[in-house]
């Protein structure tokens, strides 16, 4: 007999869920897409709903959850900075409680679970290109720990189940993603570029525009968690997805401007505290344990992500207005005395 798969996707209204709720439906999986839409959005789902296999529940991941799956990906977790510091109690304790949760879950199911884990786990890197091995430099009283530290734990109770329980786990570090359904203003540097770029306003640069990041197109990555989880084997170890190809955000800058003819210009703001300076996946575990590798130029992906975003802002749900909020300054090393950057200074 025919058995449809049961998967469930937590955080499945988000950006990169709403995407990986669509592949697992395409591949006839039965999807249970948990959220309790703190930074995802119903839009992001509705051309999901009425399809026989796509089940929605409004639920915080925080709080025990009890329903019969085969497969769990545990992607709940606010992801961009802005989103994440605003309550960062809240983003502990989804992390770590709603680990726990999810563990619980899939001891009780015997379901296998991949954690959405993060670049972010190396902090501050010394070590350029990141490879799974590297501990990180995460500062650990700083703004950006809750989510760090946080992901960092829950990766801890994923290993600690899968010793004690046996428990078939995956665990995937994501390097920084973008395109269509990102948060339109959740300040991330790929959606706030292009939406101040299309509506007349200057992108603004954080710092000199030196750093660099990696960005990964939202289809490479979706390809990526589905192969992880669905490959057999001893893959109980980290592995990282991401773009190898490394830019500067001045790069960025320019591509964006270039891309959509924006006349505005650049401005440069203060660089937040403990922005990492660099960030950039060393993929060879991907490429050898999932032959795995990204297949997404950055122009072929900023190209379909501006669509996306010019197509929300002639709908009128992006104004020059919240393009304004985008630009509103981030917590700089010099407002947050407890960044390791600032008490270096
Ligand atoms: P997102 O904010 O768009 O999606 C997260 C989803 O989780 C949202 O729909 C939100 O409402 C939901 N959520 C938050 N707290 C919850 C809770 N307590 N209970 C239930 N649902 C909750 O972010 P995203 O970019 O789609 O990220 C998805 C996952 O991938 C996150 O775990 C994030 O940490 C990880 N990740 C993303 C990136 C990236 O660049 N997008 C990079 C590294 C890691
Ligand atoms: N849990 C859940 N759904 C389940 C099974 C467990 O949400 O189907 C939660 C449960 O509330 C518990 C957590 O997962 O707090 C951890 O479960 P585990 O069995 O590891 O621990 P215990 O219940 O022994 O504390
Ligand atoms: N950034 C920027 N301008 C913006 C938003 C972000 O220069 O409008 C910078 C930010 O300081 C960081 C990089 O772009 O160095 C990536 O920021 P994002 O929030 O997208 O991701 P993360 O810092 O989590 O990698």
């Amino acid at each position: 007999m025919f058995l449809r798969k049961r998967v469930l996707v937590t955080g499945g209204a988000g950006f990169v869920g709403s995407h990986l709720c669509e592949r697992l439906l395409d591949m006839g999986c039965d999807v249970i897409c948990v959220d309790n839409f703190l930074t995802g959005n119903k839009d992001n789902i509705a051309h999901m709903i009425g399809r026989p296999f796509f089940e929605v529940l409004r639920h915080d991941v925080t709080f025990p959850l009890y329903v019969e799956v085969d497969q769990i990906y545990n992607l709940a977790c606010p992801a961009s900075p802005v989103h994440y510091q605003a309550d960062p109690v809240q983003t502990t304790k989804t992390s770590v409680h709603g680990a726990i949760n999810m563990l619980g879950l899939a001891k009780r199911t015997r379901a296998r679970i991949l954690q959405a884990s993060t670049s972010e786990v190396y902090g501050d890197p010394q070590i350029h290109p990141q490879p799974e091995e590297y501990r990180g430099a995460v500062n650990p009283i700083g703004i950006r720990a809750c989510y760090d530290e946080g992901k960092r734990c829950a990766e801890t109770l994923f290993f600690d189940y899968h010793r004690m329980h046996q428990l078939d786990i995956r665990v995937v570090r994501i390097f920084n993603t973008y395109g269509p359904r990102m948060h339109p203003h959740d300040g991330r540097v790929v959606s706030n570029f292009i939406i101040q770029a299309l509506t007349g306003q200057k992108l603004t640069l954080y710092g000199d525009g030196s750093q660099t990041r990696s960005f990964c197109f939202v289809d490479d990555l979706v390809e990526g968690l589905l192969r992880l989880m669905n490959t057999e084997g001893d893959i109980y170890r980290p592995v990282n997805i991401g773009n190898p190809g490394e830019f500067s955000i001045r790069q960025l800058a320019e591509m964006v401007i270039e891309m959509t003819g924006s006349t505005a210009g650049m401005e440069f703001r203060p660089l937040p505290a403990d922005d990492p300076l660099q960030r950039c996946p060393d993929i060879t575990r991907a490429r050898e344990l999932l032959g795995w590798q990204p297949t997404i130029p950055l122009k072929q992906g900023l190209a379909r992500t501006i669509e996306y975003f010019r197509s929300v802002v002639r709908s009128g749900q992006i104004s020059a207005a919240i393009a304004e909020t985008n630009r509103q300054a981030p917590v700089t090393a010099a407002a947050a005395p407890t960044s390791a950057r600032s008490s270096a200074a």
